[in-house]
């Protein structure tokens, strides 16, 4: 551990970033038991699923803040290094919510054989980094089946996190809506065809969505007692208002009363600088981050409708090189609105637009994409490098 923070150190001051990463990495190199010894006789949750694994974390750990220090990697380090870094900077919390990667999660559950292991969604993301999300589901099924003791806190609506889970002995299922229906037409069991109606799903096979014991309805969250929270966030759109839920039944779990972390949902105002309004001279610009499909149509349905767009893609190592995806996205939402695309791939994205018959002009560089429009609001909507390039040349503006 104490090469790690050496190496953490040696990192800020070379200005090569924070160092966790870097850090955790050294410590695991030199004992791999180290994050094994570093969660005992903690409660750990852990937090996965394509999307809102960072919000979800986020609401969760200030929910439990209620009870007691909590060590989070709230800067989004998901991979075990990162993990690790996070419980090493709080030693002393007998609380830990983690992020995890998904394909790290056998992994990390089998290093710290977590209370709670919180699963949000499975949808396909950068196929050339992920892999197959079917692939995926058995790999978790795997994991939850070496862990009956873990509570696991699961999507419904989600099949193939359905599928994942069904067989855990502690289960708590959460009703989150079913919006992204693009990776379960097939069922992950049979192969059989996935028959769905509102507020069901069903196979022939006899997987079917589970009754849940917390569900979502607009802002309310109904308990499994049968009350009911008001969410009221700070924080945009549907998906936000399903990771609460989730955040909501995992720290019920460990003993918080829903209306108390209700409460402390709404000091949440951005999430690493998603969501946030910064102005640029004659513009206030709001945030938002996606990075797979899934992602893009809840940040598309979020945007305001008389508010201009700009939308920015990159495809470096971090966003995935394949930009396939493009075509799986719904772009076709943006029809009738101003939209200026940008990005070191706004080339593929205005093709993506043209075959959307959504009008638009393109602008190489992000930042005079904003100044060309007119005075007033915008949207932005980046995927990953793009996001951080961004958030950082307009936060030094
Ligand atoms: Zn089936």
């Amino acid at each position: 551990m104490a090469a790690g923070r050496v190496t953490a150190w040696l990192s800020r001051r070379a200005g090569l970033g924070r160092g966790s990463m870097i850090g955790g990495r050294v410590a695991l190199a030199l004992d791999p038991r180290a994050l094994r010894r570093l969660g005992r006789e903690r409660t750990v949750v852990l937090v996965t699923g394509t999307n809102g694994k960072t919000t979800t974390s986020l609401m969760l750990t200030r929910a439990l803040e209620a009870l007691a220090e909590v060590a989070a990697n709230s800067d989004g380090a998901n991979m075990p290094d990162g993990v690790l870094a996070a419980l090493a900077a709080r030693p002393g919390a007998p609380y830990a919510v983690l992020e995890v990667d998904e394909t790290y999660v056998p992994w990390v559950a089998g290093q710290l054989n977590p209370a709670v292991l919180v699963l949000l969604n499975l949808s396909r993301d950068q196929l050339d980094r992920v892999g197959e999300v079917r692939a995926m589901e058995r790999d978790l099924r795997a994991a939850i089946a070496g862990h009956p003791e873990t509570t696991i806190v699961a999507n419904c609506d989600d099949v193939l996190v359905t599928s994942a889970a069904i067989d855990a002995p502690k289960l708590v299922w959460v009703g989150a809506g079913r919006r992204w229906t693009g990776d379960s037409t097939a069922c992950p069991r049979c192969d059989g065809r996935i028959e769905t109606g509102k507020d069901h799903w069903s196979c022939a096979c006899g997987l079917a969505r589970p009754e849940p014991a917390w569900t979502v309805d607009g802002d309310l969250v109904r308990t499994p007692g049968g009350r009911q929270v008001d969410l009221d966030l700070r924080l945009p759109g549907a998906a936000n208002r399903a990771n609460a839920a989730f955040a909501l039944a995992a720290a019920h779990r460990l003993g918080v009363p829903p209306h108390t972390a209700a409460a402390r949902l709404r000091t949440i105002t951005d999430i690493g600088g998603r969501y946030r309004t910064v102005r640029r001279s004659r513009h206030s610009v709001r945030l938002m981050l996606a990075k797979n499909p899934a992602g893009w149509g809840e940040t598309l349905r979020v945007l305001d409708e008389d508010t201009p767009v700009v939308v920015a893609v990159n495809a470096q190592e971090a966003d995935g090189r394949d930009l396939s995806w493009l075509w799986d996205v719904h772009f076709e939402r943006l029809r009738g609105r101003q939209v200026v695309v940008t990005g070191e791939r706004g080339a593929d994205l205005s093709v993506r637009l043209c075959y959307a018959e959504v009008a638009h002009w393109a602008e190489p560089d992000p930042v005079a994409a904003i100044d060309a429009l007119p005075p007033g609001g915008v949207e932005l909507v980046a995927n990953y490098t793009a996001f951080r390039d961004l958030v950082g040349r307009l936060s030094g503006a």
